[in-house]
């Protein structure tokens, strides 16, 4: 959909179903169904074949019924949503770590077919661990063809006993990203090749390595054109630092012709530099060096985000951004004091600690900075006082100002966090009407109970 033409977007042939409303001011909804109603009296689109269903046999049935009947739409769909009615106890579920309790998806079983492994290849990531990769001959699987499979590592490969030329069957996991479910021995005509492991680097031809403990081989060497690749290419992504006009082609092109060794090069480039490559146009030049010179803002997260930290995540870098506010006093963290952050665990925490105490990595972020790169974060530097910095908070009852979400927003960008169950770590729970249990607990436990008004105040203290 992200097309720099409107126009090319408008002809494609899009659709949704609304499914949910957040927030109502004028009308009080009560249960799902009462949303699905009033999106349909507001003209937008809701699926025809939802149900409420009586009790939790109807909602089997319902699952089988349209297990089977499914190829009979003219989408796919993977599975099923079945959701609590009620929406008090939707809230009286509350959520898991990764999702609302009231909200279940049925999945059905992943449809499997069978091909071939014409050849198994490897690729070097901005790690610089080398994944096998499977061609396979291009078949349809759950409404797209397929034509590779990830193969994760060499353990995998062995597990399964994938060989070069084997019938296998696939499957799409979670009906997106196809992998092999388990080749196929019986079928073998002797011609099959087991695969090795490549020793040395496909794209520089250093040694590799694997590491004790850990499934992945990777190429050692600093200077691998493939691991640069690779992370520029992660560097300049949607979620990094988002800089449009750097495709791979170009990116490959930039690092043939010895013009960019690292991240930071790529804020030295010249117009007349990029107007000699290859496709490259004045005018896709000066776009490229603006939109460079324009990610220079962005904030703290993006840019540690894109610096491919191994296991920093967006979220984690948003997190860390959001608690240390600059680059220099995440530099200083000690290890006791990034796990205590929460959202940070002891696997990132050391990452963090072995790329800090790498010299060259420490040169690469004083160069980015001499380079004018933001090295804050708005959202605690400057623009709001966090006052929930490091605090965390949760919310029970049907609040009347705001929405649920629109107060984790806000909780959000005053540096808290909003988290669903109380405990011990809870700094204050916000408390609208017909509490739940939270309320009881958080008695129990001594913690700071704030009315709506009451936690306005607290917001708006400086
Ligand atoms: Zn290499």
């Amino acid at each position: 959909m992200r097309q720099l033409d409107p126009r090319i977007t408008a002809t494609r042939p899009l659709d949704a179903f609304f499914y949910d409303i957040l927030y109502c001011k004028e009308r009080e909804i009560k249960t799902q169904f009462e949303s699905l109603e009033l999106l349909k009296e507001l003209h937008l689109k809701t699926n025809p074949h939802l149900r409420l269903c009586k009790d939790i046999h109807e909602v089997i049935k319902f699952c089988q019924e349209w297990a089977e009947r499914r190829q009979e739409l003219p989408y796919e769909i993977d599975g099923i949503v079945v959701k609590v009615n009620q929406l008090a106890y939707q809230q009286a579920l509350g959520n898991t770590a990764k999702a609302p309790r009231a909200k279940i998806a049925f999945k059905f079983q992943a449809e499997q077919v069978e091909t071939r492994v014409i050849e198994i290849m490897v690729n070097v990531g901005r790690t610089g661990a080398i994944t096998p990769l499977a061609l396979l001959e291009p078949i349809n699987v759950a409404g797209s063809t397929v034509s590779r499979a990830s193969l994760h590592n060499d353990d995998y490969i062995k597990m399964k006993d994938i060989r070069i030329g084997d019938q296998v069957i696939i499957q799409k996991a979670g009906d997106v990203i196809p992998e092999i479910v388990a080749s196929l021995p019986e079928k073998r005509s002797g011609l099959e090749k087991i695969f090795q492991m490549p020793t040395s680097c496909p794209e520089c031809n250093s040694q590799v390595l694997r590491e004790p403990g850990e499934a992945a081989v990777r190429c050692i060497n600093a200077t691998c054109p493939a691991q640069l690749r690779e992370g520029i290419i992660h560097f300049v992504s949607r979620e990094a630092m988002d800089i449009q006009g750097l495709g791979e082609a170009i990116i490959i092109q930039l690092i043939e012709n010895d013009l960019v060794k690292d991240v930071g090069d790529l804020y030295n480039l010249k117009f007349e530099q990029l107007v000699e490559l290859e496709r490259f146009g004045a005018k896709s030049a000066q776009n490229l060096i603006e939109a460079l010179s324009e990610s220079k803002a962005n904030p703290l997260s993006r840019l540690l985000f894109g610096l491919g930290i191994r296991h920093v995540g967006a979220g984690a870098a948003r997190d860390l951004a959001r608690f240390f506010g600059k680059m220099e006093e995440l530099l200083q963290a000690s290890y006791e004091k990034l796990i205590a952050i929460p959202g940070i665990g002891t696997k990132i925490a050391e990452s963090l600690l072995k790329y800090f105490a790498e010299p060259e990595n420490l040169e690469l972020i004083k160069k980015l900075s001499a380079l004018g790169l933001n090295m804050l974060e708005p959202d605690v530097e400057g623009i709001i006082t966090p006052v929930l910095a490091e605090k965390s908070v949760v919310i029970t009852g049907s609040l009347t100002a705001w929405s649920r979400s629109e107060l984790e927003e806000i909780i959000r960008k005053h540096g808290g966090k909003a988290t669903s169950s109380v405990t011990k770590k809870t700094d204050y729970l916000v408390v609208g009407e017909n509490p739940g249990s939270k309320l009881e607990k958080a008695r129990t436990l001594k913690i700071n109970i704030l009315n709506e008004a009451e936690f306005r105040k607290l917001l708006e203290e400086v």
